[in-house]
Order: C-alpha cells, then sequence, then structure tokens
C-alpha cells in the first residue's frame, strides 16, 4: 500500500473541483487532485456537450487566478439578455448597468476544462491521479485520509468535489434535501443563419424554459445553444429523430431569433434534479460546487454558485491565523457560504414553478410583474448585478 501526505486532497476534477485546485495551488499548498475517471488528453473524448455561462464575477475571480487570459479567446461576451414570458410581447432586456462591461461570457465546458488541466501542471507541488478509486474515507482530529484500493493519501482537509452524487457524502453519511424535477434538459449545439450580436435570450414556455445562448463563432458561422427544460419522454422523442426533423421543430419554436438551423452539432439530454446538503462541512472536510448544492439550470448559476464556494475558501486559506482543515476554518467556509446557496436554491426553485404555472389569473399578474420590472431600470440593475455576482 502506498501512502501519500498532502495539504489538501480535492477529490473530483470536474470544473468546481479544478478551480479550487487552481486557488489553493496559486497560495502555495501541496494540493493533491484525484478523479475516479480517467484523464481525458483531447477535447473530443470529453462527453459533456454544455456550455457554461460565466458570470462577470466569476470572471473576475478567474482573472485573479491567472485563468482568464487564456480562456478569453473562446469565451462568447453576453451583453444583453431578453427574457420573454410565453413570447416576444411580454418581455424585460437586461445589460450591465456599467455600459462598457459585459452580463457574462458563454464557454464550453470541454475547452475550459481542457484548459484549466493543462494550466495546472504548472505548478510544481500539484499533483493529479486519474483512475482513483476512492473506496473509504477516515475524519479526525488530526486529518483527513482517503484509501482506494493500492494508495492511502493523508491530508490537512478533503474538499468534496465529487459532484451531485458525491461518494464521500454516502460514505461520511451528511443529509441532503433533494428535489426531483419533473423534467430533464435538452442541450443542443447548433450553427444558424443569423448574428445573435452577443444578445442571449430565455423563454418561458409553459412547459419549461428555454434559453438560446450565443457561442463563440466564426465570422462566417454563428453557432449557439440551446437549453430546453421539458418532458424528458418528449425530449427523447425529439432527439430520436432525424436531424431534418428536428431542425424544422426546432425552427418552428426560435427561427424568428436565430434564423434558418444550418446544422446540428451535438444534442444531449440531462434529467433535472435540486438538492442541498445539511451543512457544507464535516470534521477536516468541506463540500464544494455540486456535491453541496445543485440548482435548476433555470438562471444559468450552478457553476457560478460552486466558484463562489472556492472564493470563500481561497479567501480563508489566504488567512494564515487560522490552520486550514481546523474546525474553526471548516466552520467559517460554511457559515459564507451555505446562506448564498440556501438563497439561489430557493430562488430558481420558485422562479420554475412561478413560470410552469398555467392559471389565467396567476398569468395576468405575472405579466403585470413582467411590464412593472421592465419599466423600473434601478429594479433591472439590482437583479442584474445580482445575477452576475457582483
Ligand atoms: C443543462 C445544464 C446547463 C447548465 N448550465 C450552466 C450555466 O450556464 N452556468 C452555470 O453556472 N452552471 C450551469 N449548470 C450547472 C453546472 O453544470 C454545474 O453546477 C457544474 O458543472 C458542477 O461542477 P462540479 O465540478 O461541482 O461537479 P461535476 O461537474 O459533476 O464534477 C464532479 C467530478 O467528480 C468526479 N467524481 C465523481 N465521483 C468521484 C469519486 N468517487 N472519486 C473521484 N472523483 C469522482 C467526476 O468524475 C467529475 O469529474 C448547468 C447544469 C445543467 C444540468
Amino acid at each position: 500500500m502506498k501512502e501519500l501526505n498532502t495539504d489538501v486532497l480535492i477529490v473530483g476534477s470536474g470544473l468546481v473541483g479544478l478551480v479550487a485546485a487552481h486557488s489553493l495551488s496559486r497560495l502555495k499548498y501541496k494540493v493533491t487532485l484525484v478523479d475516479k475517471k480517467n484523464l481525458i488528453n483531447s477535447a473530443n473524448s470529453f462527453k459533456d456537450t454544455r456550455t457554461v455561462a460565466v458570470s462577470e464575477g466569476s470572471k473576475f475571480f478567474l482573472d485573479n487566478l491567472s485563468l482568464w487570459q487564456f480562456l478569453e479567446h473562446y469565451a462568447e461576451p453576453i451583453k444583453n439578455i431578453n427574457v420573454y414570458d410565453r413570447s416576444s410581447c411580454n418581455k424585460i432586456i437586461f445589460n450591465n448597468p456599467s455600459k462598457n462591461k459585459k452580463l457574462g461570457y458563454v464557454i464550453e465546458n470541454k475547452i475550459f476544462s481542457k484548459i484549466l488541466i493543462n494550466q495546472l501542471k504548472k505548478f510544481k507541488h500539484t499533483k493529479t491521479h486519474y483512475g482513483f478509486n476512492l473506496i473509504d474515507v477516515e475524519l479526525n482530529n488530526r486529518n483527513s485520509r482517503a484509501f482506494s484500493n493500492d494508495t492511502i493519501i493523508n491530508a490537512k482537509i478533503i474538499i468534496a468535489a465529487d459532484g451531485k452524487n458525491s461518494q464521500i457524502k454516502k460514505i461520511v453519511g451528511n443529509k441532503t434535501f433533494k428535489k426531483n424535477y419533473n423534467e430533464s434538459a435538452l442541450v443542443l449545439n447548433f450553427t444558424h443563419e443569423k448574428k445573435l450580436n452577443n444578445t442571449a435570450y430565455e423563454i418561458f414556455y409553459k412547459t419549461g424554459p428555454l434559453a438560446i445562448l450565443p457561442m463563440k463563432s466564426s465570422k462566417e458561422v454563428f453557432q449557439s445553444t440551446v437549453i430546453w427544460s421539458n418532458d424528458n419522454t418528449f425530449l427523447k422523442k425529439l432527439t430520436s429523430l432525424e436531424d431534418f426533423f428536428i431542425k424544422s421543430f426546432m425552427e418552428e419554436k426560435i427561427e424568428n431569433i436565430v434564423g434558418k438551423i444550418n446544422k446540428i452539432n451535438s444534442h444531449q439530454i440531462f434529467p433535472l434534479s435540486a438538492h442541498i446538503n445539511d451543512s457544507f462541512t464535516n470534521k477536516r472536510l468541506i463540500y464544494v460546487g455540486d456535491a453541496a448544492h445543485s440548482i435548476h439550470p433555470i438562471a444559468g448559476q450552478g457553476w457560478n454558485l460552486g466558484v463562489n464556494d472556492v472564493k470563500n475558501l481561497y479567501e480563508l486559506s489566504k488567512n494564515t491565523v487560522i490552520e486550514i482543515g481546523s474546525d474553526m476554518f471548516c466552520q467559517m467556509y460554511n457559515n459564507k457560504s451555505y446562506h448564498k446557496a440556501f438563497q439561489l436554491f430557493q430562488i430558481t426553485d420558485k422562479l420554475n414553478s412561478h413560470f410552469l404555472n398555467t392559471n389565467n389569473i396567476y398569468r395576468s399578474l405575472s405579466n403585470v410583474g413582467f411590464g412593472f420590472i421592465e419599466k423600473n431600470q434601478s429594479l433591472k440593475n439590482k437583479i442584474t448585478n445580482y445575477a452576475m455576482g457582483v
């Protein structure tokens, strides 16, 4: 049995675990990052076809970590977001109150991940182990320990970044509150005729929200991604059709925005659920990202919320008085991170129910509310600043 010692053990190299590894490596901690999957060498072998809408606040943090310079080239800036309740007759248009700033940036998960993995190699004291088969975790006052079949890793703290179905959570026995939405999200990437001019769209249909996010495109070929929450059986049927039929169907839904759809590049379906742990900490263990919480993608904030966890972790780890992994450290992390996660969990859940509600009186009141927000610039600025994480 091999035995390794490290300051920080991060379990999970998704987009949140990777940002956590960068943050703590920058602070010169000895970091070990493990993942059960094998190293993804090429962007083509990456299974996740999603994009992430990076908020201005998260971009600022990536910039602090000297990562944004490598990502910027692949990120499509969002300057406006047009939100429609059922149709464009009922809309709110959001833009950044500071005229020269953006609302966010759209970047493909596979490119994002590849860049973060490559950039991590420059930290000599950071080690990565892919294909790590975690079988047990032991937490005590002095250190935490992770076991695979042939390796024991001793650390001052374990950072669980192992996603929604966190195995660490199951081993340790932390409780979680889970909500299953009876819907899935279709992620459809395609090229199309019209330029979106850095405008993203969110249309609240009665069956669920449909977002259109412009992706980095060349001068002639415009690319976008659609994230459409809908009934799982319906989405499965739709995506089982030939591309020609998918194109025609989607054009009927959104042609006025994107023009003709030229080519479908990929489609993938994600079952939707949300959860929040009853605590984001245990002895010498903290949870970050989807291992701590997951929310409905209605506002495109799940990863940004994970970055908020990492920001809190980074700020606390800079402090040389409180030992990383100590009870006080873990409690302070929990106090800083829990409230915002709980708030967003509630907001996204309520927003989803609000727009799914088909009662006529309710819809009329909702229309009045929409009109009120559209006319009230200071309220729009408040909503925008909250969503941007600034
Ligand atoms: C359709 C959809 C669209 C979305 N769009 C956006 C958006 O626009 N903006 C936004 O902010 N968020 C968005 N999100 C949310 C976002 O995708 C997630 O919040 C984010 O990817 C979570 O990252 P993570 O690193 O915490 O978890 P994951 O990406 O799930 O990564 C977990 C990692 O842990 C590894 N792992 C799992 N188990 C183990 C184990 N036992 N041992 C070792 N490793 C393990 C996995 O292999 C994986 O690499 C969207 C979500 C969905 C479903």
